[in-house]
């Protein structure tokens, strides 16, 4: 690959992978978009249809426990492994995920910045206090706080703005970035397409791996088709050849 020859990285360099739906579709994770989606199920459509504001009702946690069960089955997949190697091997490593599933963590991965929020952790919508809630069937539904009210699942939900203070940190690491990767995201939903363009525009090589074209194709330096546990290690072992 031509375009990695021209990469000038070392252990410090500060790289930054951006994670999608697709890494957790091939570890068999029901997802939101596209094909295969959870809305081909039946059952989730009808907890889905029960789940809502705010947020910390029986409905809702009763559609979360379903998808918390079925991802408590799932396993990390290769490219999740790769990101914790990566992780490992520069000082300078971020992932930045649009995922809930908390696959990444599972896999090993420390310096993780969650977009979306993580389906394992329950917040008060009285305190705002952050639970972890590592256990699936929960104890009671919905989950109740030490404070005595209803948790809700600490995950943005579709409308909600994103966590400002995560939402920062990750155009910072963009800005600063001089490798990015985009594995498995469509780049339809903000702010995972303005991420990697504004990586691009600072001057980062940015590399997309995904199964098909994305709204990101035209802009990023390389896209590579296929599945991410497939690509991704054949990448790493790539680019690992080019570091001095
Ligand atoms: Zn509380």
């Amino acid at each position: 690959m031509v375009l990695i020859g021209k990469l000038n990285l070392n252990r410090k360099s500060l790289i930054v992978a951006l994670t999608g739906a697709g890494v957790s579709a091939e570890s068999g994770v029901p997802i939101f978009r596209g094909r295969g989606s959870m809305w081909e199920n039946e059952t989730a459509r009808n907890l889905a249809g029960k789940s809502g504001p705010p947020w910390n009702t029986r409905g809702t946690w009763e559609f979360y426990e379903w998808r918390r069960e079925l991802v408590s089955r799932c396993e990390p997949n290769a490219a999740h492994l790769t990101l914790v190697e990566m992780e490992d091997f520069f000082y300078n490593f971020y992932l930045i995920t649009q995922n809930v599933d908390g696959l990444h963590h599972r896999a090993g991965s420390r310096k993780v910045l969650e977009l979306h929020g993580n389906m394992w952790k329950g917040r008060c919508p009285r305190d705002g206090e952050i639970v972890d809630l590592p256990k699936t069937p929960l104890e009671t539904i919905p989950p109740i706080h030490s404070c005595g009210e209803a948790l809700r699942p600490h995950v943005v939900q579709f409308g909600e703005p994103l966590e400002q203070k995560t939402l920062e940190a990750a155009l910072d690491l963009s800005r600063r970035a001089e490798l990015f990767l985009v594995i498995g995201t469509s780049g339809v939903v903000s702010p995972a397409r303005d991420l990697p363009l504004l990586a691009r525009k600072s001057g980062a090589v940015v590399i997309e791996v995904n199964r098909e074209p994305t709204v990101l194709t035209p802009y990023v330096t390389l896209s590579i088709r296929g599945m991410a546990a497939e690509i991704l290690p054949k990448l790493w072992e790539d680019l690992k050849k080019t570091i001095n």
